[in-house]
């Protein structure tokens, strides 16, 4: 078993909203990063977002151009899984949320990675033990559920699988403090903790839209203001994806066979127009203006 001491190289499979602050995250701390995705145009989109993530740090002064440099540095991008994973000691696979390519990829990472490494997803919701049991190392498959934006905040949800050893469990919490993160442990049922509590409101948001209670603006401004959170939960919606959230309301829908997890039909029709939200332009709200969801986004990071 590889001690976080020992720990160097980093595959991360996906180069989207969370892959690519994953990889950000690692390369910041010194870690060496293999950012793999399906085409060069994801993989340079994934660098480009790191890149200007990275310059508004450096524009705060929290970082130097240094530190830019030296992260950029520490990140290589690959095309090919079976090239981008050779000599890690841990994958973090924050690919799309869809359960038959999370198999794919875990059944092809476990015949191509040493036998050492660690393979964990990033799901918000899809089973651990499933995913697992398609490996022949069960024990050493975990979730690693980081929160979006990823360089910024503090929370890694820490999925312990039906067959995660303690060993690797500790690993990986430990691992998760030397990114200057707050793991928290929690047990493989749909949704796990975070999801599990925050995608009901999302969808009675919707829902409360849908039944023409108000407004989005004033659903967002009752939540912002009266419960103070500091973002609503329909911006919020727009910022995780709203085909992320779909799928995460489906997962728990299927996993309890229980009504309550339901996806409102507005997120449904929505989806299937292509209405992702900010990562496709329009969702609750228009992000088409330039970088006018960066924008957003900056003010709520502060
Ligand atoms: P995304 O759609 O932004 O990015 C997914 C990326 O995976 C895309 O660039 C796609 O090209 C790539 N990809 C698809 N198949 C691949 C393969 N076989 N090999 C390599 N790359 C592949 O999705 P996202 O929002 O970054 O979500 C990724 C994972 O993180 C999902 O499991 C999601 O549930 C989870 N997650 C998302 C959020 C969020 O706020 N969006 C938060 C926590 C966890």
């Amino acid at each position: 078993m590889t001690n976080t001491s020992e720990m160097k190289n980093i595959a991360v499979i996906g180069a989207g909203t969370m892959g690519n602050g994953i990889a950000h995250t690692f390369a910041q701390s010194g870690f060496k990063v293999q950012l793999i995705d399906l085409s060069e145009a994801s993989l340079k989109r994934g660098m480009d977002t790191i890149a200007r993530n990275l310059d508004r740090m450096v524009a705060k002064e929290k970082i130097s151009e240094a530190d830019k440099a030296e992260t950029l540095g520490n990140i290589t991008t690959f095309t090919s899984t079976e090239d981008g994973v050779k000599n890690v000691d841990l994958v973090v696979e924050a690919a799309t949320e869809n359960i038959d390519l999370k198999l794919k990829i875990f059944k092809q990472l476990d015949a191509v990675c040493s036998e050492n490494t660690i393979l964990a997803t990033n799901t918000s919701s899809i089973s651990i033990t499933q995913i697992a049991a398609v490996t022949s190392r069960p024990e050493k498959v975990i979730g690693m559920h980081f929160m979006n934006p990823v360089p910024i905040m503090k929370l890694v949800e820490i999925i312990r699988g039906y067959s995660t050893s303690d060993d690797v469990t500790t690993t990986i919490m430990d691992l998760s403090k030397t990114l200057g993160k707050v793991p928290t442990e929690v047990n493989d049922y749909p949704g796990f903790v975070a999801n599990r509590i925050l995608m009901p409101m999302i969808n009675e948001s919707i829902e409360t839209l849908y039944n023409g209670v108000a407004g989005v603006e004033e659903i967002d401004t009752v939540m912002k203001l009266g419960m103070a959170h500091p973002m609503g939960p329909l911006q919020l919606a727009d910022f995780i994806g709203l085909d992320v959230c779909l799928s995460i309301l489906n997962v728990m829908y299927d996993g309890f066979k229980n009504p309550k997890y339901a996806p409102c039909p507005l997120l449904v029709n929505m989806v299937m127009a292509g209405k992702l939200g900010a990562k496709s332009g329009e969702g609750f709200y228009d992000y088409t203006e330039s970088r006018k969801a960066e924008k957003i986004a900056s003010q709520f990071l502060k």
